[in-house]
């Protein structure tokens, strides 16, 4: 008898604070009206930056969107995505090096980045494709291969309604400081730091 007293009582309070939860959410739900292209950044050292990118693509190609992938970085690898989404019509430009350690001829890697950047700005410019994705593209910048503020004016003029994504680490300042959404994914554990090797289907 007590005992259900006090479980009645427990009900109550979690309806209370349910009820109090979703007339916050449906507030902030109504208070969001605004409708626009997003740039979104997804970096930090963790595992699921590409993948994230990858799954935004499907999400919008499921919907009947068009979307658009340039990557700028490369391994020896094939990418599972692409043999996928190729077959869905996304198009792929994939800058033809491999890793900066691997290819190790910067003037090389400069001209495939450069190439890469200027597909990547066709995209940027075009108002058919509702979404591109500049995968790795924060390497370039890094590296000065691509030149930071070309990039910022060329995400800031783009149509007002198409989506970006942009992967990779250490992404500069600012591009975070234009972006509407920023993930940064950090690692807790990687089963490469334990020895395993590259899964296909997982890590490529
Ligand atoms: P993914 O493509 O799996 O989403 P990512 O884009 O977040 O990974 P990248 O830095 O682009 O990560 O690295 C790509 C490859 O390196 C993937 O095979 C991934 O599993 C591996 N990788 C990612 N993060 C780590 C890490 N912290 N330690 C070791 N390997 C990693
Ligand atoms: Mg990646």
């Amino acid at each position: 008898m007590t005992d259900n007293k006090a479980t009645d009582k427990s009900n109550e309070r979690h309806k209370a604070r349910m009820q109090e939860q979703k007339a916050n959410v449906d507030k902030r739900i109504a208070a969001a009206q605004q409708d626009k292209g997003l740039l979104l950044v997804i970096t930090g050292n963790g595992k699921g930056k590409s993948t994230s990118g990858f799954g935004t693509v499907a999400r919008a190609v499921g919907h009947g969107l068009k979307a658009s992938v340039v990557q700028y970085v490369k391994g020896g690898w094939e990418c599972g995505e692409r043999n996928l989404l190729e077959k869905n019509g996304v198009e792929f430009h994939v800058m033809g090096t491999g890793f900066t350690w691997e290819t190790q001829d910067k003037d090389t890697d400069i001209q495939a980045a450069q190439a890469a950047w200027q597909h990547s700005k066709t995209l940027l410019a075009d108002p058919s494709i509702n979404l591109v994705l500049l995968d790795e593209i924060t390497y370039m910048v890094t590296y000065k291969y691509i030149d930071l503020d070309e990039v910022l004016a060329a995400l800031e003029a783009r149509p007002k309604d198409q989506h970006v994504i942009i992967t990779g680490r250490a992404c500069h300042r600012a591009i975070i400081d234009i972006a509407d959404t920023v993930s940064e994914v950090r690692p807790v554990k990687h089963a490469f730091d334990n020895g395993i090797k590259a899964q296909k289907g997982i890590d490529w």
